[in-house]
């Protein structure tokens, strides 16, 4: 740039005739997943707004929406950012090391590197920084040792964000550090677990002298639970009911190689989130079902309807709101965990009114029960939602401590060393 010029940012028009003719330049069918989505990954495509040291342009968050319409417009694949890999990657944007956010963030673009979420553990959920796990260093690795539960997709991860122990001797959440672990090791054991709805999304995972190198601690030793709370408020974000991580991917019917190998992605990585939909209460299918059913012409429906679609409405305005927000530069706050809150209103909200519309058919399940059984699955589906990602309770907690500013929960575990806390299971 010349001396004493300023910096101008690009106009939408201008965003939108570049792209336009790079895609034009660049896109072909016949390419592979892979090989294509580093093309735009390299172009700076992929993630216009971050930076192009890992992928980006540097331009405002706003363009991302005016790239992705043309990406679509002309039938191109975009990258990969469906599953953890997106919290993955604004974890590393905010906390990774130079190293960590070269080599990590292309490939979660690419989707050659699949991740999972290793928080959770059977003695702390909502208490997440009462994490066991061990991680001790010995020579020049760190040894992992311990179990987490509740592990959606490490069956399919190759790559894990864990958070583990490095000091009993801190108080609880100075003694937590954050790592990345490669998931295909041989001390790393994955049993899948199959839930009350029928799908098997979620794991245990089992860590008997894993390892992990030095260079893959993500934040400061004893950090880890600053680094661990981005990735949550990232979570609770994309649960707000607008967008999730189990949401966004569909494979189109398109013929090509391209759209062949999209296809089978979409196929497996999103295996996990297939009850994601019902888990939100599938508002979209009341006034169908009611319409269908004639339930529409009972009076009591019609205002539990109307409650509904109104809850509904506010909460995913509420929502867009604090998205706009964030668009224009603000930071992503605890207005994560309103959203999340309202999303689990909704979900209650709808399976109740798909009960009284569908009646005591709502219970059937499989291919003979109302929409083929989807209304069943809701019903035994929703109850998620008030828990992964923190409970109901936890977020209410936090809205009332960083939103209200009402007094702190007292607590009795913070101020000593975490080897001398009582708690369950304590070795
Ligand atoms: C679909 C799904 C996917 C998930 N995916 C992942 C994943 O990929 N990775 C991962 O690490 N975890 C995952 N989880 C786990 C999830 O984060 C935990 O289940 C959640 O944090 C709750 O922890 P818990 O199950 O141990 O319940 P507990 O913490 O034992 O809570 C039990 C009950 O006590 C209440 N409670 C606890 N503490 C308080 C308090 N201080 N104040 C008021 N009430 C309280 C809770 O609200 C709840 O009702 C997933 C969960 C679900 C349902």
């Amino acid at each position: 740039m010349a001396e004493g010029a300023t910096m101008t940012e690009p106009t939408e028009e201008a965003v939108r005739a570049e792209v336009r003719a790079w895609l034009q330049a660049n896109w072909s069918p016949d390419l592979g997943l892979v090989e294509w989505r580093r093309k735009l990954v390299e172009a700076g495509w992929g993630a216009p707004s971050w930076p192009r040291a890992y992928g980006g342009r540097d331009l405002p968050a706003a363009m991302t929406a005016v790239v992705d319409q043309e990406i679509r417009r002309i039938g191109a694949v975009n990258v990969a950012r469906t599953g953890i890999r997106s919290l993955a990657a604004a974890t590393l944007l905010a906390h990774g090391t130079e190293e960590q956010k070269v080599t990590f963030l292309r490939a979660s673009l690419t989707g050659e590197h699949a991740w999972c979420q290793l928080f959770s553990e059977p003695g702390s959920g909502s208490d997440l920084a009462g994490a066991m796990t061990r991680a001790e260093r010995k020579g020049n690795r760190w040894i992992i040792n311990g179990q987490k539960v509740w592990t959606t997709s490490a069956h399919l991860a190759d790559w894990g964000l864990l958070l583990a122990r490095t000091d009993l001797d801190k108080p609880k959440h100075q003694g937590l550090s954050f790592f990345l672990i490669d998931m295909h090791q041989p001390g790393v054991e994955v049993r899948p677990l199959r839930q009350m709805n029928g799908h098997a999304s979620f794991n245990e995972v089992f860590f008997t002298d894993a390892e992990v190198l030095p260079e893959h601690q993500v934040g400061e030793l004893g950090e880890g639970w600053a680094v661990a709370t981005t990735t949550l408020m990232h979570e609770r974000r994309g649960a707000d009911g607008v967008g999730s991580v189990g949401a966004g991917a569909t494979a189109t019917e398109r013929q090509g190689r391209i759209y062949d190998e999209e296809r089978a992605e979409v196929a497996t990585t999103m295996e996990p989130y297939k009850w994601y939909p019902q888990r939100a209460g599938r508002v979209d299918l009341i006034l169908k079902r009611a319409k269908e059913t004639g339930a529409i012409a009972d009076p009591v429906v019609r205002q539990e309807i109307a409650k509904l679609l109104i809850l509904a409405r506010s909460a995913e305005w509420t929502a867009r709101r604090a998205r706009a927000a964030q668009a224009q530069g603000g930071p992503q706050g605890p207005e994560g965990s309103l959203g999340k809150l309202a999303a689990s209103h909704v979900a209650r909200a709808a399976a109740r009114v798909h009960t009284m519309i569908s009646g005591a058919d709502a219970m059937l399940s499989g291919e003979d029960g109302p929409e083929k059984g989807i209304i069943a699955e809701i019903l035994i589906s929703v109850p998620a939602v008030s828990i992964a990602g923190g409970t109901d309770e936890i977020q209410r907690n936090i809205i009332s401590e960083r939103v209200l500013r009402m007094p702190k929960e007292p607590s009795i575990d913070t101020d000593r060393p975490f080897r001398d806390v009582p708690r369950n299971a304590s070795k």
